[in-house]
């Protein structure tokens, strides 16, 4: 990706060196996470369904459906706590790259809701080492990359891309932007009204149901990916292999393959983020034409 030069965004809080606390998830609200081997629970179908379908349905008909979905005005997020004020811009080649696709995505995404007529509010990213504090209780870096809803920012140690690339066989930069985008793609649905709904019903789910839940919810997060990386090649910053890089990236993180590099066999029944060739093709469906209506993971077969 041709990112050096790029403006970075003044979203990214450094927290390296920093130390957190004990860890373990679980204070307000679950956080969404790159599987890697350990899972998080599912949600509920039918609400988000009727959501889903009503966001688009008012958005064709010039209704305003995030200010509906957020209860009208006031901020978007009462609970943004701004304990954190913005660091100075890292120093580093690693942090200045995942600055920059941050501030990558904010361009397609204000773009997009402004022409919605919408005002996107802009997620923070948490640069961390070893373990942190979310809204979403404590995490160490095991996690693995999250977005948490009850503070609205992407946590991230930077050791997890070394990770994709040696563990998991997902190697270049643009692997690690289609992470970076994933995780502000479950911000955009924090904003729709996705996950709130989402968590809020998988609650009253089995196991089984909340996994299949999860699973369109992930597969939608891949498809806001596929549709940044839409309006990225379109301003030209793609180089040869990035399309690549993060198609593979989405196949070697699929439940599948994780599930027979980590214990050797596939419980279909456990997926809670989708196959492979599941996250791969919902990537690839953002990315043909860069809209929202075809990243409905809800009403369609996924
Ligand atoms: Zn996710």
């Amino acid at each position: 990706m041709r990112w050096r030069g790029r403006r970075q965004s003044s979203n990214v809080e450094d927290r390296r060196g920093q130390s957190g606390a004990p860890g373990g998830f679980g204070r307000s609200g679950r956080p969404m996470q790159i599987p890697i081997g350990r899972g998080v629970g599912g949600g509920g179908l039918s609400g988000i369904v009727i959501l889903v379908v009503l966001f688009f349905v008012l958005r064709a008909c010039g209704i305003d459906p995030l200010q509906i979905l957020e209860g009208g005005s006031g901020p978007a997020n009462p609970q943004i706590t701004q304990d954190e004020a913005p660091g100075s811009q890292p120093s580093d080649a690693e942090a200045q790259f995942v600055s920059v696709v941050l501030a990558e995505t904010e361009d397609v995404w204000n773009g997009i809701f402004q022409a919605e007529g919408q005002t996107y509010t802009e997620p923070r990213m948490v640069l961390f080492t070893d373990q942190v504090r979310s809204a979403c209780g404590f995490a160490s870096a095991a996690s693995g990359p999250f977005y948490c809803p009850g503070d609205s920012r992407v946590y991230i140690d930077l050791g997890f891309f070394r990770e994709l690339s040696q563990r998991f066989g997902a190697s270049g930069d643009f692997a690690q932007a289609y992470v970076i985008a994933h995780e502000v793609g479950h911000h955009v649905q924090n904003l729709i009204g996705v996950l709130p709904e989402f968590n809020r019903q998988r609650q009253t789910m089995g196991q089984a149901e909340a996994n299949r839940m999860s699973m369109r919810v992930e597969l939608q997060a891949d498809c806001f990916a596929g549709i940044w990386a839409h309006f990225t090649a379109q301003k030209g910053l793609l180089e040869d292999g990035d399309i690549e890089e993060a198609m593979n990236a989405a196949h070697q993180i699929g439940d599948d393959t994780l599930q027979r590099r980590t214990q050797g066999y596939v419980v279909p029944e456990s997926f809670n983020h989708g196959t492979s060739e599941q996250r791969a093709t919902w990537f690839a469906n953002g990315l043909r034409n860069g809209r929202l209506a075809d990243c409905d993971t809800f009403n369609n077969p996924i």
